[in-house]
């Protein structure tokens, strides 16, 4: 038996990363639209991360003996008007999406759930490296400017990426 309002809570953190992988998926036809490719397969391996983890929230929640409720997903389309916006909104929403875990955290935290508390542990892991990941592609933007040769040239850099499915292996 898990705390309802932990149940609530993880089952609202299924849609909040299926919106992740929407708005990432946004982002990447954002940078097709500019063609730049490399970014848009980043912007795409992300999007595939993002339902790696709206699957593992899902899974959790079935392991558990709970019926998963599946809610409309927010339209996450977005205006950008440099490379360097839409890193930012990438920045901006990690940050967002590690406060929504560490409040289930905080949750699970005060009714002694440590079962969950160590399932989240793979999540606050995760958070740390998906803001890394977008500190870092936000900072050599900021170096190298978002223009011209110097952002084709990271185009193809930063494009490099290739999908790895989570390490985290509920079923
Ligand atoms: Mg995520």
């Amino acid at each position: 038996m898990l705390d309802q309002k932990v149940v609530k809570l993880l089952n609202e953190q299924i849609n909040k990363e299926f919106f992740s992988a929407y708005l990432y998926l946004d982002i990447a036809g954002y940078f097709a639209d500019q063609g730049l490719d490399g970014f848009e397969n980043w912007f795409k391996i992300q999007a595939m991360e993002e339902r790696d983890h709206a699957m593992l929230f899902r899974q959790y929640l079935l392991n558990n003996g709970y019926r998963v409720h599946l809610t409309a997903i927010a339209d996450p389309s977005k205006q950008y008007d440099s490379a360097k916006a839409a890193f930012e909104e990438s920045l901006k929403h990690e940050q967002y999406v590690t406060a929504s875990i560490n409040t289930i955290y905080s949750a699970a935290e005060s009714v002694k759930d440590y079962r969950t508390m160590q399932f989240l542990d793979w999540f606050v892991k995760e958070q740390g490296e998906e803001e890394k990941n977008a500190e870092d592609n936000l900072r050599k933007i900021e170096l190298v400017g978002d223009k011209g040769h110097s952002l084709y040239m990271l185009d193809h850099a930063i494009g490099a990426r290739t999908y790895s499915p989570p390490s985290l292996d509920l079923d």
